[in-house]
């Protein structure tokens, strides 16, 4: 089976970071995508908030991510991930081109549109009913459409409607807006656009395409009938997790409420060398600077990971025999205490390790406190000590 280092699953801002990331730390970096590199931002027509850019396309800023990562000569494949199977302690990545096996996995596959599910919207979704502004919105050329939602997306890609549309709606549960306030100011001073306060979409009607929409309003219940040629749902997003769901299922990958990915400060998820970035993890905002950031954060903590994995395996639980300290590299006296070992020519051959670091090895040899020296023989600890010099390293 193939083997590799860092396998990262989706190629939008989040993964090509790590990407970079992972390449500049030297590790052997495949990226598996299953569309256009750059993401979701591919979708839309303006980006305003992306330090350093003032203004740029989605597909510009998406071009300018790849064409970094590819700079550092990552190898990206073009391939659909099907599930992964946790053999072992093993991480294979099982895609539509085979399976990889790959020493940490980083899950970057973003989010996606959450459907309105009311009656209609499968019916018609490609025949008036749409999630891209940006795809879809010249087709509406001087004809009335609706936006459903409150939120920043449909606010902004309501307003991106009125250069094609002579009418948009914008159909919201609430009597105000989410969105940001210049957004929402922007919006409600564009003289084409309508908002419906109050009310919901109950159904989208039509014969061969979209001709009304039911609405109910939902202090009063009052019901009527909108007629517009297109309604673009905007209505906020679910992760990309559908080829997880076996682990997600049985527990081993936890997740929080509407399965979002649940990491840590470092990235790590609950299985060990499988790291979450961006979009598809719970967080706060769900934005590029953000999802790069955490993609950094991913890739240095695989790197972190891999390195522990490799050379403190080798060091540790390959050997015959091994005598080690591990202790804390935030606590002052221990950093001394490991200077003090260092120092002693009768103690260069014990192995110094940053427990709080390499926490997962300190977790593996079931290291309770730091400072503590262990003897371990061909893998298996054989005696533990509590230290607070070097010269108790005599008992080890
Ligand atoms: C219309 C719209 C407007 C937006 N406007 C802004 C904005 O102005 N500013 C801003 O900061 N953010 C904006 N965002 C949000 C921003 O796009 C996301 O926060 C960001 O793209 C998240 O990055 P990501 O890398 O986590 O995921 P994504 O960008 O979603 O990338 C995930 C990638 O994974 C791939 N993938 C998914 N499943 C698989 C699989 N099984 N196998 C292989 N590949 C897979 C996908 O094809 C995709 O390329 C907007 C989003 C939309 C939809």
């Amino acid at each position: 089976m193939e083997k590799r280092e860092l396998v990262i699953i989706g190629a939008g801002p989040a993964g090509l970071t790590a990407a970079i990331y992972g390449r500049r730390s030297g590790l052997d970096v495949l990226i598996l995508e299953k569309g256009i590199p750059g993401g979701q931002i591919n979708t839309t027509d303006e980006i305003e908030n992306w330090p350093g850019v003032q203004h740029a396309s989605g597909q510009e800023l998406g071009d300018m991510f790849r064409k970094h990562a590819e700079k550092f000569k990552p190898e990206f494949r073009d391939s659909e991930v099907q599930g992964i199977e946790i053999k072992d302690g093993k991480k294979i990545v099982i895609t539509d081109k085979g399976s990889i096996e790959a020493a940490a996995v980083l899950l970057a596959t973003g989010a996606s549109f959450r459907k309105q599910g009311c009656p209609g919207e499968a019916e018609f979704t490609g025949r008036g009913v749409s999630y891209c502004a940006v795809c879809d919105g010249a087709f509406f050329e001087d004809q009335e459409v609706a936006v459903i939602g409150g939120g920043n997306t449909a606010v902004e890609e309501g307003v991106y409607l009125t250069q094609f549309a002579s009418k948009v709606y914008i159909i919201h549960r609430r009597d105000s807006f989410r969105a940001d306030k210049i957004a929402v100011e922007r919006a409600l001073g564009d003289p084409k656009v309508q908002p419906i306060w109050d009310s919901v979409v109950e159904e989208i009607r039509g014969t061969e395409m979209v001709e009304t929409l039911l609405l109910k309003n939902v202090k009063t219940g009052e019901l009527s009938e909108l007629p517009v040629s297109g309604v673009f749902v905007f209505i906020g997003n679910e992760p990309n997790v559908g080829f997880l769901k076996p682990l997600i299922d049985s527990g081993v990958l936890k997740t929080a409420r509407g399965g979002w990915i649940k990491v840590n400060d470092r990235m790590e998820t609950s299985i060990e060398g499988v790291f979450a970035a961006g979009d598809l993890i719970e967080k706060y905002l769900r934005q590029v600077v953000t999802a790069t950031g955490d993609g950094a954060t991913a890739a240095m903590a695989a790197y972190a990971y891999i390195s522990e994995q490799v050379h403190l395996e080798g060091k540790l639980l390959e050997p015959e025999e091994v005598s080690a300290v591990f202790y804390s590299s935030v606590d002052q006296a221990q950093v001394r205490l490991a200077g003090e070992i260092e120092a002693v020519p009768q103690w260069n051959r014990v192995v110094l390790v940053d427990g709080y670091k390499n926490s997962r090895m300190a977790e593996k040899l079931q290291v309770q406190s730091l400072p503590c020296a262990l003897k371990i023989k061909k893998g298996t600890v054989t005696k533990r000590l509590e230290i607070s010099s070097a010269t108790d390293l005599q008992g080890l």
